[in-house]
């Protein structure tokens, strides 16, 4: 297995608004011009949501297609778009960027708390979500919020609808759902299956940095952006994208990881040639 270190950049999310953060990329061209930034400073993999452009969240294969082709057009990101979506929106809308064949997806594996709201997975939406997957040849990234959700995963790897090699997101500190603790994390590790690759998902600023520093310490990758925090530092808000994956890729090279190219990531993950 590669020992480089993988880094995702989540740049606009469902969640975080202009209002919380001035330099959140909204439009597809903004999204591009963020994109390059981070793969620029290091970034590997793109975490893409879209939103209208009054900034509403939505799953309109039209938007995420303008968005593909834009940051297609400036560099050759791996892009793994959202099945999450946004709260409220029903699986068939959630599912709709997955049949524009991009190279990988996330797949939520289990119902979480989202504060005082909740994004439903059932193991059916799991099971039709990993068919569909399967179908285009998309890359699942299996979202794990809690540890019942590793398991619910090893039912569908049981079951034949997902195939080796996995990568897991390990989403922790999202408020009602598991804590990010470096204990916590590491019990997850412990129990994912055998040889999978997983990148830790720190929600908020300090569980966002402590997190870089617990998956360098066991072994694993990192996402950073604005989905998942959106200051430098305790009341700094961070200038960009750019300025969180520059600090990650400092610290991992640091601690003597190379930071992979999109290249790296298709080979280790064993992507669809496109
Ligand atoms: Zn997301």
């Amino acid at each position: 297995m590669s020992d480089k270190l993988i880094l995702t950049c989540a740049i606009t999310g469902a969640e975080t608004t202009r209002e919380q953060q001035p330099a959140l990329p909204i439009t597809p061209e903004e999204i591009a011009i963020g994109a390059f930034e981070a793969y620029e400073a290091g970034a590997s993999i793109l975490h893409l949501h879209v939103r209208k452009d009054n900034g509403t969240p939505t799953q309109d294969k039209a938007v995420f297609k303008k968005a593909i082709d834009l940051v297609r057009s400036k560099c050759d990101m791996v892009i793994e778009v959202t099945t999450g979506g946004a709260v409220g929106m029903t699986p068939e809308e959630r599912l709709q960027p997955v049949t524009l064949k991009p190279e990988m997806a996330s797949l939520d594996c289990g119902t979480v708390n989202f504060g005082d709201e909740y994004i439903i997975n059932t193991l059916p939406i799991m099971r039709e979500f990993a068919a569909a997957m399967k179908e285009y040849s998309v890359r699942p990234t299996l979202e794990c919020f809690d540890l019942g959700h590793v398991y619910a995963s090893k039912m569908l790897i049981k079951e034949g609808l997902l195939e080796a090699p996995y990568h897991y997101g390990l989403v922790l500190n999202v408020p009602g759902a598991a804590r990010y603790e470096v204990d916590v994390l590491e019990f997850f590790v412990r129990k994912l299956p055998e040889g999978a690759y997983w990148t830790a998902m720190g929600i908020g600023g300090k569980a966002n940095l402590d997190a870089i520093y617990g998956a360098l310490a066991l072994g694993g990758n990192v996402r950073v952006g604005f989905e998942d925090n959106i200051y430098y530092s305790r009341g700094r808000l961070a200038k960009n994208n750019a300025e969180l994956v520059e600090r990650a890729a400092r610290i991992a090279k640091d601690c003597g990881r190379e930071i992979a190219r999109p290249d790296d990531v298709r080979a280790m993950f064993k992507l669809r040639k496109a």
